[in-house]
């Protein structure tokens, strides 16, 4: 027998469903399409020891699921075309192609980083380019020692090379296409993050003129050699072309000096590795961090691997946050370890645990 549903009932339904559908809907914490993602891992190798370690840990961080591998050389290979820019013990030729291999034989996309433009000094050691050709130095009589505090009011930090100088280009994109060479690369990670020496008032070239200007200038330059002339892709940290003010990031994982503008001067073929650890940012003015970053670069046309660290609790929300952004220019996730690690230590990290989780959840196998 049919039972007669009192009208009152009906419109209530269907209010309900009215303001069901109106409501705001809950952050979605996977992409609306599942869809292949890139899980990459950014390693730095000091040694050639060091170098040879990692080729022997591909098959664990394959086994997370890790398909892109970065591996940040700066001056510690072998350089032939420069070997007076190289550092002690530096990675050889033969140990870059083992890792290759071993990236190969896993279907691991390698790609070498070289750290540009900032990141020319760590702590009181001056790296060789600017203590080979001094004239690169963007402040080469200033920060004796790589002490003293610098134009924004913060420690020094790292020196910067002029991106102006003349005799800079040659020697640097000699680097550039020797990494390309030896690890068969289809593309550069340029580096480029945390530039806080930039239009020095006493360079007799950048005196002056706009640090986004400047900053353009330098990716500009990478570019039209690395994509415009081998073809190759780009890839960099995303931090300087960031708002730190506007965003609640700051001066680390953003920019303050004005750098940022430099976004709408670049080409948004440039793949941008967005950086950001913390689980909480004063400056944001919430209880637990936001991640704005990868839906502003998004929206602009890049393609974004937001890139964490080992704060899991922001590694899961940056996650979480980055793929609900409703676009595929956020291609997934990076993690990263900054010092060089042991045998069986990288499958095990903690953070590349949580990403690997989250990243097999939310992706397709590659068609
Ligand atoms: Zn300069």
């Amino acid at each position: 027998m049919r039972r007669r549903i009192p009208i009152v009932i009906l419109v209530l339904v269907a209010l309900g469903l009215i303001l069901a559908a109106c409501a705001p809907k809950p952050a979605e914490t996977v992409p609306a399409v599942k869809r292949p993602l890139v899980l990459g891992m950014h390693a730095l190798v000091e040694t050639d020891a060091d170098a040879r370690i990692l080729a022997g840990e591909v098959p664990s961080l394959a086994k997370r699921g890790v398909n892109l591998l970065i591996v940040e050389v700066d001056y510690w290979y072998d350089y032939a075309s420069h070997p007076e820019l190289h550092m002690e013990n530096p990675v050889k030729k033969e140990t870059v192609k083992a890792l290759l291999a071993a990236c190969r034989a896993k279907g691991i996309r390698l790609v070498p980083q070289f750290q540009s433009l900032g990141h020319q000094s760590w702590a009181e050691k001056t790296f060789p380019l600017l203590v080979k050709y001094p004239q690169l130095d963007e402040t080469p009589n200033k920060y004796a020692g790589n002490k003293g505090t610098d134009p924004w009011g913060t420690e020094f930090y790292c020196r910067s090379w002029c991106p102006l100088h003349p005799d800079l280009l040659p020697i640097v994109n000699d680097l550039y296409d020797e990494l390309l060479e030896v690890f068969e690369a289809d593309a550069l990670h340029i580096g480029m993050d945390e530039v806080f020496i930039i239009a020095d008032a006493d360079c007799p070239r950048c005196a002056g003129k706009s640090t986004a200007e400047l900053f353009a200038r330098a990716v500009n330059d990478a570019y039209d050699h690395i994509v415009r002339k081998r073809g190759k892709e780009m890839m960099m940290w995303a931090d300087r072309l960031i708002d730190g003010q506007a965003t609640g990031y700051g001066l680390w994982e953003a920019s303050m000096n004005g750098t940022d503008k430099a976004i709408d001067m670049i080409p948004r073929d440039i793949v941008m590795c967005d950086w950001h650890y913390e689980p909480k940012y004063p400056l944001q003015g919430t209880p637990k961090s936001t991640f704005p970053s990868p839906r502003i670069f998004a929206d602009k046309g890049f393609r974004v691997l937001p890139t964490s660290f080992r704060n899991i609790d922001a590694l899961n929300r940056f996650i979480d946050q980055s793929l609900a952004v409703p676009s595929d220019k956020v291609l997934g996730h990076v993690c990263t370890v900054w010092h060089p690690l042991g045998k069986g230590k990288y499958g095990k990290l903690r953070q590349l645990k949580a990403a690997s989780k989250k990243i097999k959840k939310a992706s397709t196998s590659p068609s």
